[in-house]
């Protein structure tokens, strides 16, 4: 980056309601490897030809401009990540060239497990594992793919290199107690963060899930007596509890009910270079459009504030300012 041409001097990226903003979602591919029912359709969603996904240079890049804005915290996602050809050789250069960059991977693991010594290597902040059943029938059911041991075996390798794990899961219509319990033990034998989901309405479909008149955190405290909430002096997407005789810690991640959007700290960048002030609004800065015309690193940073800046007040507001609807958009596509 030319030193002349940074938006200089940015302290920090803070929007109109005080927030920082110093954390990135980074969508590297719009591709996935499973076909979890919640998710997309069996065929799955529909794909955009490479060219118009962003390049890795334009990825670093953009990586880079954000951290000079103040971004602390990278979250690598998709699609799967690691279903792109190049990951790891990626995350690895990111780490490289942004010294104290808390860079992290959301996956669903399949394809991790001769990856993660690098990873190890590479300084990862942790990983997002996500994983909705212990059950191998109900995985096959669940993602309709037949991986459920290699995902397992993710899980055990990560622990022993002692990288940090949070299990993702999402709970649908059909999840019983049983399935609840059963997630928890992986919570109570290891020092993982296990963080129920609830079910969100991008999933590439037009399935929508019928409002529960128990809430999670009511099922939660039914389910696992002695459950207490953790207070936590960060922010946090999940609200954690503690279970007396866990090792580890469980959550809830309530993005339907737009619980955390007051402390929201984070944006998102598609895989085709749209940016995201919240998971519900249309995109709010063409990031690929800038890239691709010449626009300067400068130029660039300074859309980047002023789209920040201007972030709605709440999931709610971004909903409501939408133009297009947003039921049958996958979290594939919109970078989960
Ligand atoms: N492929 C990676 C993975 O599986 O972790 C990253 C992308 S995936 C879209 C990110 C997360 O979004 C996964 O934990 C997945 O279960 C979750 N997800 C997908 N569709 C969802 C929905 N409709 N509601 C809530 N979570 C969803």
């Amino acid at each position: 980056m030319d030193d002349a041409d940074k938006l200089s001097p940015v302290a920090s990226l803070v929007d109109s309601h005080g927030r920082s903003v110093t954390y990135l979602r980074l969508a590297i591919t719009d591709r996935c490897n499973l076909r979890c029912r919640y998710c997309m359709p069996e065929e799955g969603v529909k794909v955009l030809p490479h060219a118009e996904i962003l390049s890795y240079e334009e990825l670093e890049r953009l990586a880079a401009l954000f951290v000079n804005l103040g971004v602390r915290k990278i979250r690598i996602t998709g699609g799967e990540p690691f279903a792109r050809k190049g990951c790891l050789d990626f995350m690895e250069r990111l780490a490289a060239n942004n010294s104290g960059l808390d860079l992290r991977l959301t996956s669903n693991g399949v394809l991790l497990f001769p990856y993660l010594e690098r990873l190890s290597e590479l300084g990862i902040g942790g990983i997002n594992l996500s994983l909705d059943t212990l059950d191998p029938r109900r995985f096959l059911r669940l993602t309709r793919r037949d991986c459920f041991d290699r995902v397992l075996a993710v899980f055990h390798k990560a622990l022993r290199l002692e990288i940090p794990l949070k299990v993702n899961s999402v709970v649908l219509d059909e999840t019983c107690d049983d399935e609840l319990v059963q997630m928890a033990t992986l919570a109570r034998d290891y020092p993982i963060t296990l963080r129920f989901i609830e079910l969100m309405p991008f999933t590439g479909t037009s399935y929508l899930s019928r409002h529960n008149a128990e809430s999670l955190e009511q099922r939660l405290g039914r389910l696992f007596p002695g459950l207490e909430e953790k207070v936590s002096s960060e922010i946090e997407t999940a609200r954690c509890f503690s279970v007396p005789g866990y090792q580890g810690t469980l959550g809830i991640i309530q993005g339907e009910s737009r619980r955390f959007c007051n402390t929201c700290n984070k944006v998102r960048v598609t895989s085709f270079g749209m940016l995201k002030n919240c998971l519900y609004d249309d995109g709010v800065l063409d990031l690929r459009y800038l890239l691709r015309t010449g626009a300067t690193d400068g130029e660039i940073s300074r859309q980047i504030y002023a789209a920040i800046t201007a972030k709605l007040v709440d999931g709610y507001a971004a909903e409501a300012a939408r133009t297009e609807r947003c039921t049958e958009d996958s979290m594939a596509t919109i970078g989960g």
